[in-house]
């Protein structure tokens, strides 16, 4: 197809962040947006795909527990725009090392940024999720904004909002390369398009795609193995009773994710 209107931002990806970008360019008063999406939508071959990821205000890096005073907001919003339950506040565990680098960490980002945590030893952490195993010197910080954003439901409410404010989706068309200048154009397997500015968003296809421009960046996508473990209990001491949790660097070096039991009733994804 031909369209010969200039538009203000072209974002390429309609994954998390694309679509996240498009939306809220979309919502800038006079801003004409488009977002183009390569698969048509949903798909499940990007990083976004799914039903639930983490979310959580104790990092280990305080610009992002800043950040989600933010995103907090949005989620609320965009939940109450759509009527869907997007995020679901079950908390979320810091578990390491009391005394340790990874829980001293997000303790301070935790405190300079005043967000409520509850720290806990080693004994009251066991007593608290008698589920868990761990040894004597292992606590947790309990973030309590922490929980589980239903992402397919968001990416679609997401999509929703941004073309009920006047944004442009195409998906099921490829972009294949840009010509840069002061208005760019955009060549995708379909036509032809002209921004004032692009925003690439291409997850891990970012090298793949930039190529034709001799672009590198230092990216390194990784495949994520995601295992879900049959529960063993139902009672209150069942794993879909547990926060959220990140087990830093626990087995031989490598991190542990936990999400309580909600995409495939009875088994508890660890990605
Ligand atoms: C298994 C797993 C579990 C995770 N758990 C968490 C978690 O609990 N909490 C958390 O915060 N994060 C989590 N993450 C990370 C988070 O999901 C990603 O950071 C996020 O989804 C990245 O989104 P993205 O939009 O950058 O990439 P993607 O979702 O991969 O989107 C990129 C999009 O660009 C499109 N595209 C690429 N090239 C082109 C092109 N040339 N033309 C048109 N379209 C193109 C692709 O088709 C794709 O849709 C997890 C990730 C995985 C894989």
């Amino acid at each position: 197809m031909s369209d010969h209107s200039v538009y203000d931002a072209i974002v390429v990806g309609g994954g998390v962040e694309g679509t996240a970008a498009a939306e809220n360019l979309s919502k800038r008063p006079g801003t004409k947006v488009l977002l183009l999406e390569q698969f048509p939508l949903p798909h499940s071959r990007g990083s976004s795909h799914g039903q639930t990821r983490i979310t959580r205000r104790a990092y280990t890096d305080a610009f992002y527990t800043r950040m989600m005073d933010f995103c907090t907001k949005y989620w609320t919003n965009l939940q109450d725009a759509s009527g869907k339950t997007i995020f679901r506040q079950v908390g979320y565990m810091a578990i390491g090392a009391i005394g340790g680098d990874f829980l001293n960490e997000n303790i301070h980002c935790m405190t300079v940024n005043q967000a409520p945590y509850t720290l806990l030893s080693s004994g009251d952490f066991r007593r608290k999720y008698p589920m868990l195993s761990y040894g004597d010197n292992v606590g947790c910080l309990l973030d309590h904004d922490g929980g589980v954003l239903m992402a397919d439901k968001a990416l679609l409410a997401m999509q929703k909002s941004f073309v009920s404010h006047g944004g442009t989706l195409r998906d099921g068309e490829l972009v294949r390369r840009l010509v840069p200048g002061k208005i760019v154009q955009v060549h995708t397997d379909k036509g032809s398009y002209r921004g004032k500015s692009v925003v690439l968003c291409c997850g891990p296809w970012t090298n793949q795609f930039l190529a034709h421009l001799n672009i590198r960046l230092p990216l390194k996508p990784i495949r994520i193995s995601v295992c879900y473990w049959r529960e063993q209990t139902r009672d209150s001491h069942s794993p879909s009773h547990l926060p959220t949790f990140y087990d830093h660097k626990c087995c031989d070096g490598h991190s542990i994710y936990g999400v309580p039991s909600l995409e495939y009733p009875g088994s508890s994804p660890l990605p």
